[in-house]
């Protein structure tokens, strides 16, 4: 199955979609920046989507903090903020189509279990689902169903089948192919706590909100083939795809995490006093400008380019100790 490359559709509609956590950090306000920058450089309308799924990790006050850094920033949005915590009816009706597809099935595995029969991890790290549940007979289901409350697994089509490989265009990494059997298995679309996976719940939610322009962090990349097949499954329209290049630690080894305290905005926002302060500095770091000059989000709209986000798409972009002096 191939989704070809395509242009912006228009009217253009874009979302942010974070998590809540707690302050923002230094990597989400770079992803923010370009989203908003994408979505408001060809006059489109954006949407505020919370993804809280699993509400009892939101620490309280936390969608408050992020968006009032969002807000400090300059960021605005259109639509929203939408609770995906509050969207659990919709994501059921959806589940329920997928499940009377005969495409599903209870996965009883444990955490360890998992461990011990997945398959070596695909390039990226995804971890290859080797499908020791698929084809339990209604008995053992009920056996283990007694002992354990199961997740809910969707079938991928086998190796063989064009419709389980997918190929897709990205604006930042361009066209990216993967077979679905080789690179994941059948995936979880239902945890075993009940609570939605994350790509049914963001698939549906882009479809039913009609975006069509996808920014995202690249950690994100690996999980678009799946959600391109939920797409298939249940037919939407897939969205153009941009994934962002990550900001990493000031040496390029890893990528700056909540771990680096001095990136977080609950640090920054005093030190730096300005918001035109801090996206100057990001500005001319990720080369959006060439003068670490003080900006404003507005100001960076005149210019943007993803021919700058595209320079980073192999190595990343370190960030040097001496952005968080000042
Ligand atoms: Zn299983």
């Amino acid at each position: 199955m191939s989704t070809e490359p395509q242009g912006y559709e228009t009217p253009v509609c874009g979302r942010f979609a974070p998590t809540p956590s707690g302050r923002m950090h230094l990597g989400n306000v770079w992803c923010a920046l370009v989203a908003w920058l994408a979505v408001r450089s060809c006059g489109g309308e954006l949407v505020l989507r919370i993804e809280d799924l699993d509400t009892k990790k939101t620490p309280a006050g936390s969608v408050e903090a992020m968006l009032d850094d969002l807000t400090w920033l300059g960021f605005d949005w259109d639509r929203g903020p939408v609770f995906q915590s509050e969207r659990f009816d919709i994501y059921q009706a959806y589940y329920d189509r997928l499940v009377e597809m005969d495409l599903t099935y209870p996965c009883f595995c444990s955490r360890a279990d998992l461990h011990v029969s997945e398959a070596p991890h695909a390039s990226d790290g995804t971890p290859l689902y080797t499908g020791i549940c698929r084809n339990l007979t209604a008995e053992q289901r009920a056996k283990k169903a007694l002992e354990r409350n199961p997740g809910t697994r969707l079938m991928v089509p086998v190796v063989s089948d064009p419709v389980g490989l997918i190929e897709f265009s990205d604006a930042v990494y361009g066209t990216k192919q993967e077979c679905l059997a080789k690179e994941c298995g059948d995936f979880l679309i239902r945890r075993s706590d009940g609570i939605f996976a994350y790509q049914l719940a963001v698939t549906v939610d882009d479809a039913l909100m009609g975006v069509n322009q996808v920014v995202r962090g690249c950690d994100l990349l690996p999980s678009c083939a799946r959600q391109i097949y939920i797409q298939h499954l249940l037919e939407f329209k897939t969205p153009w795809y941009a994934h962002v290049p990550m900001l990493l630690a000031s040496d390029g080894s890893h990528r700056l995490s909540k771990r680096e305290h001095s990136a977080d905005l609950g640090y920054m926002r005093p030190l730096f006093g300005k918001p035109e302060i801090l996206l100057g500095r990001l500005a001319y770091l990720t080369g959006l400008k060439d003068s670490p000059e003080p900006v404003s989000a507005r100001e960076l709209l005149e210019g943007f380019s993803w021919d700058t986000i595209r320079a980073h798409a192999d190595l990343g972009i370190p960030v040097p100790d001496s952005f968080f002096e000042i």
